[in-house]
């Protein structure tokens, strides 16, 4: 697994990375092309520099205006649930850090991810640029709303934990496609899996629970208020 050449000052982290990769698998993440994402993703250049020393802690961290990067074991086994082959336009809702869609970049053909904080987006962006990603747009607005000058897409997911599953994402999601939500109430969710069972009008959908989650609110028109 050759790791993602890094723009300027050659790549310390890779032992470091390696650990973490290792971590995932004893944690039970089989998938390999999940695990070579994670070996091939600097998470080091998403985090800010006051917790660079923790980015391959398996652990959330602050990544500034009271935000989280996810903790990697669940990125995993969000990554396993969309069972991506490597051809997939893929929407993100949540951009966060941009770490989630550096991953995603690498297991699909192109990511889509909206983040409504534009400091998060603009960071996001730069570090995605010196990671050396270069399928992945990054999009400022309310992501409850999807993106649809870019949609259908193959696959949907949302890193943030909303009261419902927005409508505009089942639109913009084609038939049979997966789409990924923690659904709850702020603080405590159920990472569910809807499926879209097939293209006509009601769309119609079917919910799998896959497993407790606790993830930032989503925020939005068809999320939490702000
Ligand atoms: N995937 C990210 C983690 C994101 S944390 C990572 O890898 O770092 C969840 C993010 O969702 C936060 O940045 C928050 O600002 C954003 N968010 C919340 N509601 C949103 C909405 N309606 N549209 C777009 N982004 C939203």
């Amino acid at each position: 697994m050759a790791p993602r050449r890094l723009t300027g000052s050659p790549d310390t982290f890779g032992g470091y990375r390696a650990r973490l990769v290792e971590g995932l698998r004893a944690s039970g993440i089989r998938d390999l092309a999940v695990l070579k994402a994670f070996a091939e993703t600097p998470r080091h250049l998403f985090v800010p520099p006051a917790v660079r020393h923790r980015a391959y802690e398996d652990a959330a961290l602050p990544i500034g205006n009271g935000q989280t990067i996810s903790q990697p074991f669940t990125q995993a086994r969000y990554l396993e649930a969309l069972e991506l082959k490597g051809k997939e336009r893929v929407l993100e809702i949540g951009t966060g850090s941009g770490y989630q869609a550096a991953l995603l970049g690498a297991m699909a053909d192109t990511v889509f991810s909206v983040e409504r904080v534009e400091a998060l987006a603009l960071a996001a962006q730069r570090a995605l640029r010196e990671a050396g990603v270069t399928n992945v747009s990054v999009l400022l607005g309310d992501g409850t709303l999807g993106w649809s000058a870019y949609a259908p897409y193959d696959a949907i997911l949302v890193t943030a934990g909303g009261p419902e599953v927005p409508p505009p994402l089942v639109e913009q999601l084609v038939a049979h496609g997966r789409l990924l939500i923690p659904l709850g109430a702020r603080g405590s969710q159920t990472l569910t899996l809807v499926e879209r069972v097939g293209p006509g009008s009601p769309l119609e959908v079917r919910h799998t629970p896959l497993g407790t989650a606790r993830f930032v609110p989503l925020l939005g028109e068809h999320g939490f208020d702000a």
